[in-house]
């Protein structure tokens, strides 16, 4: 029988025309085989991998402004943390492409307290301080694909940026609200009576508005400290969603959980990296994030911010 014309050879034949045939012409097309065979199998082994990663921990990912003609950038501070809305609306479709859900955080910790592993297809999804753009842009995005996200509203911000209506509106649609603080302070730069301030009355704040609890907390600038803990405790917070970087374990309720940023920066193969929990090529992100740990520790909170010229992360 002669191969080819689509007909495969049989299996005795192949391995004898590797084996014992020493002319090139029978053995270049082997080459390409082997390649291809490893080459798949490094990819299998690699989605192998990724499964792996995906079912031990979840993503959640750190939204601020998404920004358009209508929402442009005022404060030239805030430009890095800015999604472009067309960016915003790629990494969307990418997750749901993906077989992706975005998520709240009321989802994940509700999930979590159950004694429930996080879904390996679970994204979490925030937005932090309040901002029009969160009612303008994300909401009918998120909306459009069936997705879910955790809105982290400034007090002093509800009203002029954020009408109570929307607020509202948001909340009817599915999405979840928690606190990001009155004022936008650093919870470790004030005193224990401003910090107990800042967590109770945000909350009656939103609660005033919403009718329902508002128990999730995420602190500004990421900026919070062990009696932060005990605060938002006593005041009956039941997580908090910090700007620590990096994934979260699957399988544990957690009162403080990691976040990755997505700023304007971030380019959509890394979007895909957060996206496949791989920690790995995030290596970048984890280094970043430790340095900047480091000279906080180092030149201390207000030196640091100086130094950034932010004089307020978000
Ligand atoms: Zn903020």
């Amino acid at each position: 029988m002669v191969s080819g014309c689509g007909e495969e050879p049989a299996a005795s034949q192949s391995i004898s025309h590797v084996y014992t045939d020493r002319s090139a012409r029978v053995r270049a097309p082997v080459v390409p085989e082997l390649l291809a065979s490893t080459w798949t199998g490094a990819r299998e082994c690699a989605y192998g991998v990724r499964l792996i990663a995906m079912t031990d921990r979840f993503p959640v990912l750190m939204y601020h402004r998404i920004e358009s003609a209508s929402c442009p950038v005022v404060a030239e501070v805030e430009r890095s943390w800015a999604v472009p809305l067309a960016e915003f609306e790629r990494q969307m479709n990418r997750l749901r492409e993906a077989g992706r859900v975005g998520v709240s955080m009321e989802q994940i910790h509700g999930t979590l307290a159950s004694r429930e592993r996080v879904p390996p297809e679970w994204v979490g999804i925030t937005f932090d301080d309040g901002n029009q753009s969160d009612y303008r842009h994300a909401l009918p995005v998120l909306v459009e694909h069936g997705f879910r996200a955790t809105f982290f509203v400034c007090g002093e911000r509800i009203g002029a940026e954020v009408p109570e209506t929307q607020l509202k509106e948001m909340l009817s649609a599915g999405m979840h609200i928690g606190s990001h603080a009155m004022r936008h302070r650093f919870m470790t730069s004030l005193d224990a009576r401003e910090e107990e301030s800042e967590l109770t009355a945000s909350r009656a704040a939103l609660e005033a508005i919403l009718g329902s609890p508002v128990v999730h907390f995420a602190p500004p600038g990421g900026r919070w400290s062990g009696r932060t803990r005990a605060a938002l405790r006593r005041a009956g917070y039941v997580a908090v969603s910090t700007s620590r970087y990096g994934f979260n374990p699957a399988h544990t309720a957690n009162f403080a959980y990691c976040r990755l940023p997505v700023v304007r920066a971030t380019s959509i193969s890394t979007f895909d990296t957060m996206m496949n929990c791989e920690r790995l090529k995030l290596w970048r992100g984890y280094a970043r994030a430790a340095a900047a740990d480091a000279a906080r520790l180092v030149m201390g909170e207000g030196l640091y911010a100086r130094a950034r010229t932010t004089g307020k992360d978000r």
